[in-house]
This record gives C-alpha cells, structure tokens and sequence, in this order.
C-alpha cells in the first residue's frame, strides 16, 4: 500500500481542501500517514496570504523531500497558484498543483513519470467558472464538519492576494451542498459550519439561491443541529438575512462578522465596502434578534497610513460595539497588493504594540461576555477531552466549557451551567440533569 502526507497551511478553506484530497487517495487505496513519517508522496497545501506564509509553504516543502527524497513533493494551494516557477524550483518540489485540478489530484501524481523534470500543472484561475467538485463525508478526531460550500472572491481588498490565487466567485450546487452536509449527517455530524472564501456571495454566480436559501435548505437535514458560518461581510447582515436566520433554531448565536479596522479612513484604503456606522448597524440588527449573540472578528493593526488616532478609533469602536473576540493581525504586506506600495507603511514596532494592545482588549471582552451568562444554563456539544482530563465543548454563542467527567462525551449534548472564566476564552462548567 502506497503512503501519502498532507500538511495544510493556512486557513479553513485550504484545511477543506486537504480534507477531500485525502478521501480522494483513499478511495485509490493509500494509506494516509502524519507528514513527520516517511511516505512515498508529500502533499503540501500551500499559503500565501503573508510572504511569511510563502516562507512557511517552502520550508514545509523542503522539509517533505529531506524526510524522504525518493517521494514525489507536490506543491497545491494558494501560494502554488501565484507563483509557480519560484515553488516549482523549491528544493525537492516534483508536482505544483495550485487552486485548480485538485480532483484530478491523483491522477496527475500518478501519471507523473519521469523525476528528472517538475511538472508544473497550474493554470490560470482568473477565468474559472465552476465550483470544482471536491467533497468530503468524514473528518478525523471531530465533531464539526467545515462545508465549503464557495469558492473565490470578487472583492480585491488592497491588502489581499487572495483573489488572485482563488479566482472569482464559485458557488458549489445546492444539490452537492446538500449531499455532503446528508452524508456527513449520516455519518454522525451535528454541527456544520459554512464555510468559503467569501461566503456572503454565495449564489452570485448560480440562477435564483443565495446564502439564505442554502442555509434554509441545510437547516433541513435530519441529525444536523448546528450551523454556523467560518465568516460572514457585515454588508450582508441585512434585515431580510437577520429574519431568516432567527427563524431557523439550528442557526448559532454566533457570527464572525469581518470588521479589519473600525476607522472609516483605514476601511477605504483597505477597499472594505462598509463604514464602521454600517458595522455597527449589523451587530445591533443581530443583537436584536439574538440577545446573547456572539460577533467575533479579525482586526488588522499598523495598515498603511494608520495614525495613532485611527488605531484608537478601531479599539474604541471594537468596545462599542461589545465584540466577544478579537482575532488580531499586524498587517504583513504581501507582494502583488495595492497595500504593499502604500506609502506611510506602519514600523514593525508600531504595529507589535498595536497588536499587543488590542489583543488586552479583546482578552477583556471575551471575559465580560462569559461573566455575563455565569450562572446561566445552556445546552453544550462536547468534542474532544483534553489531556488534564477535562471534556471540552462549545455553547451555541462559541463559549468554550470545561467539564471534569469519566463518561465519554464526544459528540453528546448536555445542559451546562456556565460557570467561573478561567482565561482563554474559556470557562468552566457544571452539569445540569437534562441532557439529549
Ligand atoms: S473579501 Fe477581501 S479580504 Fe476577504 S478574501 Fe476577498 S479580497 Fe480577501
């Protein structure tokens, strides 16, 4: 039996997309094996949203060969698609993929004959049109399954490379959204989470389905209890999108709705399309609907041009508007972007104790929303049991509990007692009698 490695960089879209490579060898009889242990072919999913991600991407694929250099390397992803000559000549690296023929994954590594060349397979995503058809129906050790359900991004924030290693906006059919999230059902999965490039343009390239109508038609698959969605533009947090998901129970008080800087002037030379105002306007539509909501969110700090002042401005609208956690990035310029030109770029220094003082901020938040609900009972999903013996669940509003218990809990719902916080967007909880 043939052995594969994968190592995905990067984020979850790319994790999905490791996912179904690996059922796709599988299925052709391969053995999967950790990327420390020698195999006959490394895949390395590549990033590129930072150089340092390009780094990364080389280094893990210079790390394959040198485990073993007899295996075929095969460079996918992000950072194989925007620049495939520089991986192509990465030391080791036989097969550069990209973003594209990821299905045909096995074939081009099994058709791969002669060693001595490197077989350069990426071709231009800029006129891609179609979701390409990777699925998946079992995911290793957990409990939440990642349902990609689109692909790319029209949008071309200054500061992202990743239009141009996705390509524009694909939306997956609704019918093969709704096999995997039934097969993954079937399989015993209760929460899904949709997931994409950029989920809120889901259906912008089909006829007559939007993001509303395939939650509404995820929402009715028997045994899924969970959805929530991996991020969502707060443009698209509208009255109509708000009423829709209230009506469905399985929709999560939780949203990761996409702030990048609460400074209407960094907003526009990020090219976001929305003001801190319309930020705002899309939490409390949200709040209204969802008492106990939780809006999580990416910060970027030390964008180009961001003054003392504006810096200010974000954290203060971040405390405004009461975010449960702050995802906190130093803005790292990445070659091919507007932003990378930008004059007035921010010092490293500068931009380490932004970040610095904004992840304080976003440690006090998330703690005055867990002490908020202490004491209050809610229903928790249990996934995994951590090495101090503690089951480890998440709330519907993301609230990660810690429960003390010799049962196993995985994949079980209880009623929880949210109890003291103890760091790290966590608390301790106690269990109550009603469980399902
Ligand atoms: S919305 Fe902006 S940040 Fe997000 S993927 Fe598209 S271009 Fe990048």
């Amino acid at each position: 039996m043939k052995k594969v490695a994968f190592l995905t960089l990067g984020c979850k879209v790319n994790m999905y997309d490791t996912e179904a490579m690996q059922e796709l060898f599988a299925k052709r009889g391969y053995e999967i094996v950790d990327f420390e242990d020698k195999a006959d072919i490394y895949i390395v999913n590549t990033c590129t949203v930072t150089n340092l991600g390009d780094k990364k991407s080389r280094q893990m694929l210079r790390r394959a060969h040198r485990t073993n250099p007899d295996a075929i390397v095969a460079a996918a992803g992000c950072y194989a698609q925007v620049a495939p000559e520089t991986v192509a000549k990465t030391e080791g690296v036989n097969i550069v993929i990209g973003t594209k023929d990821r299905a045909s994954v096995v074939d081009i590594i099994e058709n791969y004959a002669d060693k001595t060349k490197v077989l350069n397979a990426v071709t231009d995503i800029k006129t891609e049109r179609t979701f390409e058809p990777l699925e998946i129906s079992r995911l290793k050790d957990r409990t939440r399954a990642y349902v990609k359900i689109q692909e790319g991004c029209n949008r071309y924030c200054s500061y992202c490379i990743i239009p141009y290693a996705r390509g524009p906006v694909r939306s997956r059919l609704p019918e093969q959204v709704m096999d995997e999230v039934r097969r993954l059902a079937e399989n015993g999965f209760k929460e899904v989470v949709l997931t994409g490039i950029h989920v809120a343009s889901y259906g912008l390239d089909l006829k007559n389905t939007d993001l509303i109508d395939i939650v509404k038609q995820v929402n009715t698959v028997d045994g899924i209890e969970r959805i929530r969605f991996s991020s969502m533009e707060p443009l698209a947090v509208n009255e109509e999108f708000v009423d829709a998901m209230k009506a469905m129970p399985k929709v999560c008080d939780h949203f990761p709705l996409s702030l990048q800087s609460g400074c209407d002037k960094t907003l526009k030379n990020m090219n976001r399309r929305y003001t801190a105002q319309e930020y705002c306007e899309a939490v409390e539509r949200l709040r209204a609907a969802y008492p106990d909501v939780a809006i999580t969110t990416d910060i970027i700090v030390g964008f180009p041009g961001e003054t003392e002042e504006d810096f200010i401005q974000s954290i203060e609208f971040a405390k405004k508007v009461g975010l449960s956690k702050i995802h906190v990035f130093p803005y790292s310029p990445k070659t091919g972007t507007p932003a990378a030109k930008m004059k007035d770029q921010v010092p490293p220094d500068v931009k380490n104790d932004r970040a610095a003082r904004l992840i304080k901020v976003s440690d006090e938040l998330n703690r005055a929303f867990a002490d908020r609900l202490k004491g209050r009972v809610m229903p928790v999903l249990f996934e995994i049991k951590n090495k101090d013996g503690f089951w480890e669940g998440h709330t519907t509003n993301y609230i990660k509990v810690l429960l003390k218990s010799d049962e196993n809990l995985k994949n079980r719902f209880l009623d929880i007692k949210i109890g003291e916080y103890c760091g790290d967007e966590t608390v301790y909880g106690e269990k109550c009698e009603n469980t399902k």
